[in-house]
């Protein structure tokens, strides 16, 4: 998204000593960008998800909430899913579980987040030395890694979140700037719980780092830029609070989660919980197999979506739908293109087709259309039009002619 962001920004400004007893340049630099304390992070693992998870494909029934999670994973362009529902339906049992799913991705070999784009953005002085002998040399910057889930802990502070002065080096008195979550996050799916539940400042930095795809700290002397490219999860209660307009619109998919209403599926939800819960490697080990073969089918479907297109008269259609809706936001076009091309992707095509659209549709589009807005924009048509009747009776014909001549 912004592969040009300056990792070495953090720096002290004016020269004000931020620390004592730098001996080199090099340490310095460690210093001031909080490299010397990569290795006594332990916030770094916090938010990790547990290690065996409930496996995503014993989950029973919640098609579209399946569907949109994997869409997800598939394309992060799609903008994230929010999960809305009432306690026990799953929520949270479905996000973790995704461990099973998750995607291989390219990601910095470097503490400082160097990439190759960096260097064909900005030369060599846009990578760190160790990347720069690296990349002189022809050795790659970059390693596969699998994409973790990691959980925004529901008494974050902004400080976790944003990431803030060290205080335990701040003891022995030296400046440091500590990664936040977001930070931890980048290229990750970032879930966060009862979202309608956090504070305002919280929500907006989580929002405004992932549409920006990076953010800055800046804290006394020393600022740092972060890479933030993730995939946002959020899930909510709505009988516990509601979300402000703003931030629902920020969410690309949107799923109402209602507890299971087949007697059957209920009762096979609750055999297969209970013998997770005597056994979870067990029940684990007798979904391994599909769910390696499933992790790869994502996998393929994310090495097809760049070649996925979209004709003029099936994406008519889905502004058609959304004009038909009065849906303002644009972000509803990119949600419901980029899921179908998703979906298409998923099914092994590089052609979106009308079914993908009406798939994807009601959790791209549904709680976007506004009411308020709608009553809105028509009262101010009213009101305008009452302004030119006015006007008509005011001002006579030929003076409002004379005025129209004088214009460009
Ligand atoms: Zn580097």
């Amino acid at each position: 998204m912004n592969p040009s962001v300056d990792q070495h920004e953090s720096s002290p400004q004016d020269g004000e000593p931020v620390t004592s007893g730098i001996r080199s340049l090099r340490e310095l630099i460690d210093v001031v960008s909080g490299r010397s304390i990569k290795d006594q992070l332990p916030q770094e693992d916090a938010g990790f998800a547990e290690a065996l998870p409930f496996p995503f494909l014993a989950l029973v029934g919640q098609q579209e909430m399946k569907l949109a999670l994997c869409l997800t994973l598939i394309n992060p362009a799609i903008g994230g899913v929010l999960l809305i529902g009432p306690r026990g339906t799953g929520k949270t049992t479905a996000v973790r579980s995704l461990l099973d799913l998750l995607p291989q991705v390219e990601r910095s070999a470097c503490f400082y987040g160097c990439l190759p784009e960096d260097v064909e953005a900005g030369g060599m002085d846009a990578i760190c030395p160790d990347c720069a002998k690296k990349y002189a040399e022809g050795r790659s910057l970059t390693i596969h890694d699998r994409v973790k889930l990691i959980e925004l802990p529901l008494n974050a502070r902004l400080e976790d979140v944003i990431g803030g002065i060290d205080e335990r080096a701040a003891i022995h008195n030296r400046l440091l700037l500590k990664r936040g979550i977001l930070a931890q996050a980048d290229l990750n799916i970032l879930y966060v719980d009862e979202v309608n539940l956090l504070d305002n400042e919280i929500v907006d930095s989580i929002l405004d780092a992932a549409a920006m795809g990076s953010y800055t700290v800046r804290r006394g002397p020393i600022s740092a830029t972060y890479r933030s490219r993730f995939s946002l999860v959020g899930s909510m209660n709505p009988e516990e609070g509601n979300l402000r307009a703003q931030i629902l619109d920020r969410f690309g998919l949107r799923v109402i989660v209602q507890g299971l209403a087949d007697p059957q599926e209920r009762l096979e939800a609750y055999r297969r919980v209970r013998a997770y819960r005597q056994n979870p490697r067990l029940t684990i080990s007798q979904y391994a197999e599909d769910s390696n073969r499933a992790a790869e089918e994502i996998d393929q479907a994310k090495k097809l979506l760049p070649m996925v297109k979209i004709s003029d008269e099936i994406a008519g259609y889905g502004i058609q739908l959304i004009q038909s809706l009065n849906i303002d936001s644009l972000r509803a076009e990119i949600t419901l293109f980029e899921a179908a091309r998703a979906y298409a992707a998923a099914d092994n095509r590089d052609i979106v087709t009308a079914a993908d659209i009406i798939e994807v549709a009601p959790m791209a589009l549904r709680l976007r259309t506004s009411k308020f807005m709608t009553n809105y924009f028509l009262e101010q048509s009213q009101e305008d039009h009452e302004i030119q009747e006015k006007l008509k009776t005011i001002i006579p014909a030929k003076a409002r002619r004379r005025a129209t001549k004088k214009g460009p």
